[in-house]
């Protein structure tokens, strides 16, 4: 039987099956097809790759993997169950594939505001993330679409890229995203105020986009207030339909709840990535692949891994 079932060929994926495989274990790699950041041209703050295409990355990571003997299948995983048997997980096609341990590394998707011409520019001129977009749209007039607590923040967080930026709240209700917490608390306004940070509550109709770039955001009645960058912020959920399928716990924002192990609720099945943290990169995401990937083989082995075990530091 094979030893790892990865569901998801992303970097948590990837990196996973690069180091199940190099430790010796029969792996077979689920590939749902692009990683989540696919819209955009470049990968940013990617250790010693930084700018590089996500496609580009996907390959070679899929490659260095394959070369160490990780078998990938180009499929959909419809469902799974996991007991003392081992797990199976079905396909779309209706074939059921069998494994000791299930990874899911199946990444979340991002619910964008229905505003005609955000779709348009996603990935472009409208960006969730400044960490990965804020350099390339630094020093544009920005507007931020959202409100609540998480507007607030990310208003006041991209003054580090740019001195012009306005809150927009008045959007669709349920699509920005936010955390409940509706509009703009007046001490909040003040403050954001107080940096030069405009709250506009105009009712948003759409964004002007020309090919991937943003012009203006239109207001209902047709008023414009010029922006080239636009931030949004998506709701999000856990890609694919194995977490409900296999009834795992979640945590109080939706992700898939892991122990320090990376274990989920179900035995035998483990999780990392984007559909497990708030903290979402594609290093970070990598990374946890990396740990999910050890604490899988350490249980294969039969010896567990502990923190326990680890030096203390003095
Ligand atoms: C527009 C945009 C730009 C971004 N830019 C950057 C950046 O510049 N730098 C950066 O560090 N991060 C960036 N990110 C974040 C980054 O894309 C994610 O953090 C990272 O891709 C998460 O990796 P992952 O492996 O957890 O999930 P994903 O990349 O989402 O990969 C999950 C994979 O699992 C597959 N899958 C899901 N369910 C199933 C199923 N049932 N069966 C088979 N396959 C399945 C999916 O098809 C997908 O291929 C960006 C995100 C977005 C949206």
């Amino acid at each position: 039987m094979t030893d790892v079932l990865i569901v998801g060929a992303g970097p948590a994926g990837l990196e996973a099956a690069l180091v199940l495989a190099r430790a010796g274990r029969s792996v077979v790699v689920l590939d749902g097809g692009p990683w989540r950041n696919a819209p955009a041209a470049h990968s940013h703050n990617v250790f010693t790759r930084d700018g590089a295409a996500p496609d580009e990355l996907r390959q070679i990571g899929r490659q260095q993997a394959e070369g160490y003997g990780a078998r990938f299948i180009e499929a959909w995983a419809t469902g799974a169950e996991a007991d003392a048997d081992g797990v199976r997980v079905q396909l779309a096609d209706g074939t059921e594939l069998a494994a000791r341990r299930l990874l899911l590394a199946t990444g979340v998707e991002d619910l964008l505001p229905e505003i005609p011409g955000v779709v348009e520019a996603w990935g472009e001129a409208v960006a969730h993330c400044p960490y990965c977009h804020g350099h390339e749209l630094r020093g544009r007039p920005t507007v931020v679409l959202g409100s609540g607590e998480r507007g607030v923040h990310l208003a006041g967080l991209l003054l580090g890229w740019t001195d012009q930026v306005t809150l927009c709240t008045g959007l669709p209700d349920g699509s920005d995203g936010s955390d409940g917490s509706d509009g703009v608390a007046d001490d909040d306004r003040q403050r954001l105020a107080d940096r030069g940070v405009t709250v506009d509550d105009r009712p948003v109709a759409a964004l002007d986009v020309d090919g991937r770039e943003v012009r203006a955001v239109v207001f209902e009645g047709g008023e414009r207030l010029e922006a080239t960058a636009v931030y949004v912020q998506p709701g999000q959920r856990p890609r694919g339909p194995l977490p409900d399928a296999l009834g795992l716990e979640r945590t109080e924002l939706g992700h898939v709840r892991v122990d320090e192990r990376m274990r989920t609720s179900v035995p035998g099945v483990w999780a990392c990535g984007d559909t497990t943290t708030p903290m979402q990169a594609v290093q970070l995401a990598a990374s946890s692949g990396f740990a999910a990937a050890a604490m899988i083989n350490a249980d294969l082995v039969g010896h567990g891994a502990r923190y326990a075990d680890a030096p203390t530091l003095s």
